[in-house]
Formats: structure tokens, C-alpha cells, sequence
């Protein structure tokens, strides 16, 4: 929350971007600023840090010619795996690097009747593999707090965009801890929606069925603007629930003493495992301890097949990927080899051959690989369906435990921000790096990051927060509980960059 004193010299030196989504919402509510001065603002921002750190892979044009004081106004960016109509979305991939969306995603649509100003599209792994915004075939994304390290990844760039002020808000997709994992490593907050909670028409997809669309924000209270706005039902999607919608933003005026004195948390003990960084541990015990002297109920939990959790994932999200991508084959979509070739297979086969070669970057031909092989015929049943049955254990773990607590705390990453480079040719640690994320996908749980502190190195530390499946509404209020009242250490520069 900014200060009386904050916001004067916002406004003294026109330094609208750094206005939470509300505060903007509200002054443009009471005509005190005008969109255009605040989008003009963004777009400044964005001029000035853009370079540093590449958080986007397309910045759209505006005209700085409305002038409208329409009250609903809501600057945005968008991770580009999320179809806007008549714009590029590239999945961060070379194979789309010049495909243009015949339609909107809903997830669009609803932003779009709420007001959105959509500023750009964000960086990302390839197809949204990767776990630190490296193997994009535009570029690295830069972590704002120190730009010799990763932002996380695999939306890094929506991650970042909104950590150094170039958006209040952005979308990002979420299929084993791609926003929880980059809002924590920039110091954001990070919300993945209950699997089916948000339709996924118009988001590319990498594994059906883990991805979700989600926000990242500055705070609480703006993700919770933008989480009602997306979390609504849509009869293209058919594995999204028809659940009325909720008032989340109306939902955060009534936390108060009481909320906190009639919840139980459970703390995972897995998740405290050795090798976590010790500032992250301390952190993460230091806000339980707060909530606990707030009234809440503390109990340790285990959920025992958390250790299987990566190796599970990793079976089935390439699976899942390897057919999803075999629909870019040359021919339908995107990027097209034209190289001729000498081998002696018929033409056509030449051509899609040559077409993923030269389109697909390593990791995506690596889960593609991986994919194939855990599905083809002779190994299906050794690795398709033993990770499919180790994943409703998973799934039963979490079940049992939210038989007798409301939440879990526990930390996002076992780490803060890795430096660039250091994990790309060592994937199975890249792959390590998901191990608090990846169990809440698998079982399509709501979860989120928010930021608890920094460690010693000045980089942000995120607290993970998981709730019952459609129970999204209570994630926020225990998020904006601890946002409101655990006394967080401020760093001296909100903006590093
Ligand atoms: N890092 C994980 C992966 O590489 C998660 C990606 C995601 O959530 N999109 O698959």
C-alpha cells in the first residue's frame, strides 16, 4: 500500500505507472487523472526499462489521442500463449513467430467488456517450458532486482513487466508453477485459479490438463480485480465449471480478526525438506508464526507423495505436449521450411521434418521426445499410466489433508533467483527448481505467491498459499490478510531497475 506521501510525489513527477490498478480505477472513477496521462505514463516506463530487461516480445502502438475519462479502464499485459484477435502470438516459439490469432481467447473477451487495454504481449520459455524465461526464441528476460539472474520463468516476462512498473497487471499461464514460480523470484503476487476455474479457449496448449490461466499483480487487492474478472464460466472450454461468479474484490472488505481466529493452516512438512534455502525457510516460519499469534490454527501435515511429484509431472505434461504440438507441422500453422533437403523420404515428410527442426528450440524437441516415448505402445504402461496412478495419489494427499485444514503455507521455490545461464544445460536441476509448484497442478488446486522479504542478497522470497479446489475467494482474503498486517521489510527502491 503506498502512503499519502508516496503518492504526492507520484503525482509531482507524473509517475502514474507506479499507482496500484485500484488507485488508478479510482482516480480515473473521481476524473482526477486521465487514461491517457496514465497509459501515457506506462508507455514511458516502458521506454525506459524495456531494454534492460525484455519483458516483452510485441509492445502494441497507441495513439495518445483518447481522452476519455470512461471509468473503466485497465491497462494489461498478456503472456503470449493467450490468443488477442489480429495480433502476433508467437508462445515465445520461432514455429509462431509470425502467426496472427483469428479470435480472441475468452479470457480476452470478458478483460476486453471490463475495460482492458491490452499494452502487449509477454516473454516466455518456448511453449511455456522452462522455468526461467531462457529458451525463448526472443531473447532472455532479465530479473529486475538483479539482472544477472533469471525472473523465473515460464512467464517471466509478465512476471517482470509487472515488478519494475511497466503494467499494474498481467495474465500469465500456470501448468506446473509458471506464474507462482516467477512472482516469486520478482517479488510479486502470483495467482493460479482451481483447474477449470478460468476457460482455456484461445490459451496454445502445452498440457491440457494442467494449464490454467492466471494473474500477476502488485498486490492482493488488484489480483483480485482482474481473478474476478477471468474466473467466469465459458461453455467453449468443456473442462470449465459452471460456477456462478464471485465478488472477490467485495469478498477482501470483510477479512478481518475473526476470519483469521477460525482458520486452520497445515504446514507440509515435505515441503521443508533440506537443500531449501535457509532464508526462505525463515521467512516462510516467520509469517506462520504472525498468523498463529493472529489466531489462526497451526498444524504440521504430510502429504507423503510429494517426492514424486517432479518425476510424475515430467512424464506427464511431455506427454500431453508431444500431442498437443504435433498440430505444427507446417502446414497449418506458422513458420514453413522451405530448405530442400536430400533425404529419400517422400516430400511432404521432408517437409514437416524440417519444419520442427528448424522451428522447435531444444527444449521443446527434448519434451517432445520425452513425450513420445513415455506414450509409445511398449512403455505406455510403465510410464503414461504409473505417473497417471502416482497422480491421483498425489491428488488423495491433498484431499485427506484439506479434510482438516482450510490452507496450506509453504514456500514457492526452493530458491531465490538463479543467475542466467546457470541451470539451462542441466535440466533435470531446472526441472527441481518446480518441486513446491508442480504437486498443486496435479491436483488442479487453486494456489498463489505472494511476497514474504528478501534474502540476504536483496532477492524477493515468496510464500506459497494452497486452498480446496474453487475455494479462490479464501486464498485471496488470507493473502490480503497477511499483505495488510505481517510488518514486511521494504527494500529501499521499489524499482530496482
Ligand atoms: N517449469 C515447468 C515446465 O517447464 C512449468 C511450466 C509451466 O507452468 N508452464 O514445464
Amino acid at each position: 500500500m503506498l502512503s499519502f506521501t508516496e503518492v504526492f510525489y507520484i503525482f509531482l513527477f507524473m509517475e502514474f505507472y507506479r499507482l496500484s490498478l485500484r488507485t488508478v480505477q479510482d482516480l480515473i472513477n473521481k476524473k482526477e487523472i486521465s487514461q491517457k496521462e496514465v497509459l501515457k505514463s506506462i508507455l514511458g516506463r516502458i521506454n525506459q526499462v524495456e531494454k534492460q530487461l525484455n519483458a516483452f516480445i510485441t509492445i502494441f502502438d497507441y495513439e495518445l489521442d483518447f481522452n476519455s475519462y470512461n471509468t473503466k479502464f485497465l491497462p494489461i499485459a498478456i503472456k503470449d500463449n493467450i490468443c488477442i484477435k489480429g495480433k502476433r502470438t508467437t508462445c515465445g516459439s520461432k514455429i509462431l513467430e509470425n502467426y496472427i490469432a483469428p479470435y480472441d481467447a475468452t479470457v480476452i473477451e470478458f478483460l476486453r467488456s471490463a475495460g482492458a487495454v491490452f499494452i502487449g504481449k509477454t516473454n516466455m520459455d518456448e511453449f511455456a517450458m522452462g522455468s526461467s524465461t531462457e529458451t525463448s526464441y526472443f531473447g532472455i528476460t532479465r530479473n529486475p532486482y538483479d539482472l544477472s539472474r533469471i525472473p523465473g520463468g515460464s512467464s517471466g516476462g509478465s512476471a517482470v513487466a509487472v515488478a519494475s512498473g511497466e503494467v499494474p497487471v498481467a495474465l500469465g499461464s500456470d501448468t506446473g508453477g509458471s506464474i507462482r514460480q516467477p512472482a516469486a523470484l520478482c517479488g510479486v503476487v502470483g495467482m493460479k485459479p482451481t483447474y477449470g476455474r478460468v476457460s482455456r479457449y484461445g490459451l496454445v496448449a502445452f498440457a491440457s490438463s494442467l494449464d490454467q490461466i492466471g494473474v500477476f499483480a502488485r498486490n492482493v487487492y488488484d489480483c483480485a480485480i482482474v481473478a474476478e474478472i477471468i474466473c467466469q464460466y465459458d461453455d467453449k472450454d468443456s473442462t470449465c465449471v459452471n460456477l456462478p461468479q464471485e465478488k472477490f474484490t467485495g469478498e477482501l472488505q470483510t477479512v478481518d480478526e475473526n476470519f483469521i481466529k477460525n482458520i486452520k493452516i497445515g504446514i507440509p512438512k515435505e515441503y521443508f525438506i533440506e537443500g531449501i534455502q535457509e532464508e526462505i525457510r525463515q521467512k516462510i516460519f516467520s509469517v506462520i508464526e504472525f498468523l498463529s499469534r493472529s489466531g489462526a490454527k497451526i498444524e504440521e501435515v504430510s502429504l507423503p507423495h510429494t517426492e514424486y511429484a517432479v518425476a510424475t509431472y515430467y512424464i506427464i505434461a511431455p506427454s500431453e505436449a508431444s500431442s498437443n504440438l504435433a498440430r505444427y507441422d507446417g502446414v497449418k500453422y506458422g513458420y514453413k521450411s522451405s530448405s530442400k533437403t536430400e533425404d529419400d523420404y517422400p516430400e511432404v515428410i521432408n517437409m514437416y521434418r524440417k519444419t520442427r527442426q528448424e522451428g522447435f528450440g531444444a527444449e521443446v524437441k527434448r519434451r517432445i521426445m520425452l513425450g513420445t516415448y513415455s506414450l509409445s505402445s511398449g512403455y505406455y504402461d510403465a510410464y503414461y499410466l504409473k505417473a497417471q496412478k502416482v497422480r491421483k495419489l498425489i491428488f488423495e494427499d491433498f484431499m485427506r489433508v484439506f479434510n482438516k485444514v482450510d490452507f496450506i503455507i509453504a514456500p514457492t521455490t526452493p530458491t531465490t533467483a538463479f543467475k542466467l545461464g546457470e541451470k539451462i544445460n542441466d535440466p533435470l536441476q531446472m526441472y527441481l527448481s518446480d518441486i513446491f509448484t508442480i504437486p498443486c497442478n496435479l491436483a488442479g488446486l487453486p494456489g498463489m505467491s505472494i511476497p514474504c522479504g528478501y534474502d540476504n542478497q536483496g532477492l524477493p522470497i515468496g510464500l506459497q498459499l494452497i486452498a480446496p479446489h474453487f475455494k479462490e475467494s479464501n486464498l485471496l482474503k488470507l493473502a490480503h490478510f497477511i499483505e495488510l498486517n505481517f510488518k514486511f521489510e521494504k527494500i529501499k527502491n521499489e524499482y530496482v531497475v
